[in-house]
């Protein structure tokens, strides 16, 4: 009913973050301490940690001073989530030069200068990705987190709502502890359209309450900062993908400072990612051929033009039949632009004209620009 909706957006923007504790200092430990913590001060566990990397010595020394959370989701979380040696950058990320340019101003710089971001400058808690399929969301997410130095937790919203059900609500209250333990942290939620959906007769208890731990643990992240006066390390954001952002309800929606809308690759953008693949594989390709296979691939997202460089590198191999055992490698023909013209026949474009429209009237209302 109305009024348990009220009641429950009460309780959500009431309720506070449990502290983050840090481990007691020698001399003041509670008898309740774990165990562990006593690991922190031997030499053997400061000898484990000289062969690390600085990031995995951070997580080691946290894992070993959990307090307030579950033990085993935390362990989950480190293992399956937390995204470690996959970096991306920006001149991975071929155009897209609106969305990064937003992202280093709302990200990545107040990320790697806190100090410069207080106040009316501080940094946003929630920014949405959302566009067609394929178009580099989560890459982008990947860049952020790798440019802006942050610890990167990566999850699908689906995956909660199966994989992980039934223990989602305790795995995101980790999920948000260990971010803010290990901040700067970006929490990238894909398909985040399944989980915020708006309200509809077939959602489920379980849903509902993951829905509702995740609204409760992203504002704690304001009001955590509210409380100090910025002076903790708040510097922890949810970044969120979609490729159905009409699905996300308004209230959820609102909750995103900024949303982006990431399109399908423009003419320069095509140009640019085709020769990017194909600058890793031999090629007898030309200015003007690279040209052509831009202007061929007009309304292909950034993953059909993966496809298609793939596609495409394959028939120089398939030239050779069966005689290919025993080919030499070095006199394998470059991939030609007959071969891109083959590989169109197989790789067609996956986003519709019409779906295209539905995402341009969607930015134009709810879209943030640049
Ligand atoms: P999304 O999250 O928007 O569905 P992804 O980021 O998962 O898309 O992209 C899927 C794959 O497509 C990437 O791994 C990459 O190979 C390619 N790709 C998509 N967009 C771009 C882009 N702008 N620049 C480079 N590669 C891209």
């Amino acid at each position: 009913t109305a009024t348990e909706a009220k009641n429950k957006k009460e309780s959500v923007s009431v309720r506070k973050p449990p502290p983050i504790l840090e481990p007691p200092r020698s001399g003041s430990r509670s008898p309740s301490s774990p165990a562990v913590l006593e690991r922190e001060a031997t030499p053997e566990l400061e000898n484990e940690l000289d062969h690390l990397s600085p990031m995995e010595r951070r997580i080691k020394k946290v894992m070993a001073t959990l307090h307030g959370v579950d033990v085993q989701q935390c362990e989950q979380i480190k293992n399956e989530i937390l995204v470690m040696n996959e970096e991306v950058h920006w001149d991975d990320i071929a155009g897209l030069s609106r969305a990064k340019s937003s992202l280093k101003e709302t990200v990545v710089y107040p990320f790697l200068r806190p100090d410069l971001f207080k106040g009316l400058r501080e940094p946003i808690r929630g920014m949405l990705l959302f566009g067609p399929p394929g178009t580099g969301k989560t890459m982008i997410a990947k860049a952020v987190a790798t440019e802006s130095k942050s610890t990167f937790f990566s999850i699908s919203a689906s995956s909660l709502l199966s994989k992980y059900l039934g223990e989602s609500e305790k795995l995101v209250k980790a999920l948000f502890y260990l971010a803010r333990r290990l901040a700067p942290s970006i929490i990238f939620i894909d398909e985040i359209d399944s989980l915020l959906t708006a309200r509809s007769d077939n959602e489920n208890e379980s849903s509902r309450r993951i829905k509702t731990e995740l609204l409760i643990q992203w504002s704690a992240l304001s009001s955590a900062t509210a409380q100090d006066h910025g002076d903790s390390d708040s510097r922890v954001l949810v970044l969120a993908a979609t490729n159905l952002p009409w699905a996300i309800d308004e209230a959820a929606r609102r909750r995103f400072s900024r949303r982006l809308y990431i399109p399908l690759p423009e003419y320069e953008t095509r140009l640019y990612h085709l020769k990017k693949l194909m600058s890793r594989q031999k090629n007898g390709l030309t200015d003007t051929d690279f040209e052509v296979i831009a202007e061929m691939s007009d309304g292909f997202s950034g993953s059909d033009i993966t496809a298609l460089a793939k596609e495409a590198a394959m028939e120089p191999i398939r030239d050779l039949g069966d005689n290919l055992v025993d080919a030499d490698f070095n006199k394998i023909r470059g991939v030609m632009v007959k071969d891109f013209e083959k590989a169109m026949q197989t790789i067609k474009r996956s986003v519709s004209p019409s779906s295209l429209q539905q995402y341009r009237d969607w930015a134009a209302g709810f879209g943030s620009t640049g």
